[in-house]
C-alpha cells in the first residue's frame, strides 16, 4: 500500500469565507484547499503519493492527454450524517469501474486500496468542506496521460488526482421533473468503443447533442443505439428507469451503457420492495405505444450527481410526449427516498454501502 507524504494549504479558505460560500451552493463551482496526486511511470509504477494544496498543473504542451484524450473519471460523494460521521456510498465500486475504464483506455489500473487511501486522506484534511444537510462534498478522482510524445501509443507516464467540490442539493427548490431530449442525429457509443468506460472523451462526443438538448428546450439528452437507432440506451450522464402501470420496471441492460453505482443501488432497493425489475432492450416504438396505452406510467433518470431524477417529458423531432401525470411518480419518489435515506445514515444500511471515513 502507497504512503501518503501529507503537506498543509499554507492559506486555507477562513471559516468565515467558507460559511459564506456554503449559503449558497452550485455544482461544481467551489473547491476543497487539498487534493490527492499519485504518479505512475513505466519504470516506477505508482509512486510520490501526497495531499497537498490543491494548485495547477505545469504540463508539457506535448502531453499526450491534450492530443488523443487518454483520460479517465469517477464521481462520488462523501454525506455529513446527522451524527457528525462522514460516510462514502460504496466507494469499493467506484475504485473497480475506474480500473474497468483503465483498462479500456490502455491505462494502468490503480489498486483498489490506494485510490480509497487518496480519498479518505482527502476527507480528513478537507472535513471541514463536507457539508451537512441536503449537501455533501462531491468527490473527483481523474486520471491522465501526462507523458510528452506525440506518437500514437498508450502514455508511459501518467497522473491520479483527486479534487474536491462542496455541492448542494442538485435540484434547487425540491426535485422537479426534467425534460428530455431524445436524440434522433447522435449517439454517444457503439458496440466495441467505449460506453462502458467513464471516460472524458464520451462527454466531448456528447456535448453537441446536449446543446441540442437545451435549444428544445429539455435538460437532458437520451441517447439511442449507435446500429438500428431505435434502442434506449441512457443519458449523457446518467442511466434511466421506466416504470409500468402494472408496478414492474424496465432498465436497458448493460455492454454499451456505463454501468452506474446508483443504477446498480435502484435495481437492489426495488427488489427490496417487491417491484420486478427487468434489465432489458426497450424501443424508443415501444415507448410510444406504452405512453399512448398508458401502459407506462413514470420514468426517472439516476445517477450520484442527481441521485434520482423524475422525467415529465420527452420531446423529440417528431413531437412532445407527456410521461404519466407529467409529475413525479410514486415509485420514483420511493426509490428515491430509500436511497437517500441510506446515504443520510436514517435508514437502516443492510446491503453495507456506507463506508465510514476514519475521522
Ligand atoms: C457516471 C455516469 C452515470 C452514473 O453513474 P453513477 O455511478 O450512478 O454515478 C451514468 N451514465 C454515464 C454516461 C456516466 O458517466
Amino acid at each position: 500500500m502507497l504512503q501518503f507524504e501529507i503537506v498543509r494549504n499554507s492559506s486555507p479558505m477562513s471559516e468565515a469565507v467558507r460559511a459564506k460560500a456554503f449559503e449558497n451552493l452550485g455544482f461544481g463551482t467551489l473547491f476543497s484547499d487539498h487534493m490527492s496526486v499519485i504518479q505512475w511511470s513505466t519504470d516506477k509504477g505508482w509512486h510520490s503519493a501526497r495531499v497537498t494544496a490543491r494548485a495547477p498543473f505545469s504540463l508539457d504542451p506535448a502531453s499526450s492527454v491534450f492530443h488523443y484524450a487518454q483520460e479517465i473519471f469517477e464521481g462520488m460523494k462523501a454525506y455529513r450524517a446527522a451524527d457528525g460521521q462522514i460516510v462514502l456510498f460504496r466507494p469499493e465500486e467506484n475504485a473497480r469501474r475506474f480500473n474497468t475504464s483503465a483498462r479500456r483506455l490502455a491505462m494502468p489500473e490503480l489498486p483498489e486500496e490506494d485510490f480509497i487511501a487518496a480519498i479518505e486522506k482527502l476527507i480528513g484534511l478537507d472535513s471541514a468542506w463536507v457539508p451537512g444537510g441536503e449537501g455533501s462534498l462531491y468527490l473527483r478522482p481523474f486520471m491522465f496521460a501526462s507523458e510528452a510524445f506525440l506518437g500514437v501509443r498508450p502514455s508511459r507516464e501518467y497522473i491520479f488526482c483527486v479534487i474536491a467540490s462542496p455541492v448542494g442539493p442538485y435540484f434547487k427548490g425540491g426535485a422537479k421533473p426534467v425534460r428530455i431530449w431524445v436524440s434522433q442525429d447522435y449517439t454517444r457509443a457503439a458496440v466495441g468503443g467505449t460506453g462502458a468506460a467513464k471516460c472524458g472523451g464520451n462527454y466531448a462526443a456528447s456535448l453537441l447533442a446536449q446543446a441540442e438538448a437545451t435549444t428544445h428546450g429539455c435538460d437532458q439528452v437520451l441517447f439511442l443505439d449507435a446500429t438500428e437507432r431505435k434502442w434506449i440506451e441512457e443519458l449523457g450522464g446518467m442511466n434511466i428507469f421506466f416504470v409500468f402501470k402494472d408496478g414492474s420496471i424496465i432498465t436497458p441492460p448493460l455492454g454499451t451503457i456505463l454501468p452506474g453505482i446508483t443504477r446498480n443501488s435502484i435495481m437492489t432497493l426495488a427488489n427490496d420492495s417487491n417491484i420486478a425489475v427487468h434489465e432489458r432492450a426497450y424501443s424508443f416504438g415501444e415507448l410510444q405505444a406504452d405512453l399512448s396505452s398508458d401502459r407506462l406510467v413514470e420514468a426517472f433518470a439516476c445517477g450520484t450527481a442527481a441521485v434520482v431524477a423524475g422525467i415529465g417529458e420527452l420531446t423529440h423531432g417528431g413531437g412532445s410526449l407527456k410521461i404519466g401525470t407529467g409529475e413525479i411518480g410514486p415509485v420514483t419518489k420511493l426509490l428515491r427516498e430509500k436511497l437517500i435515506g441510506i446515504q443520510r445514515k436514517e435508514l437502516t444500511d443492510k446491503h453495507g454501502w456506507l463506508r465510514r471515513v476514519p475521522a
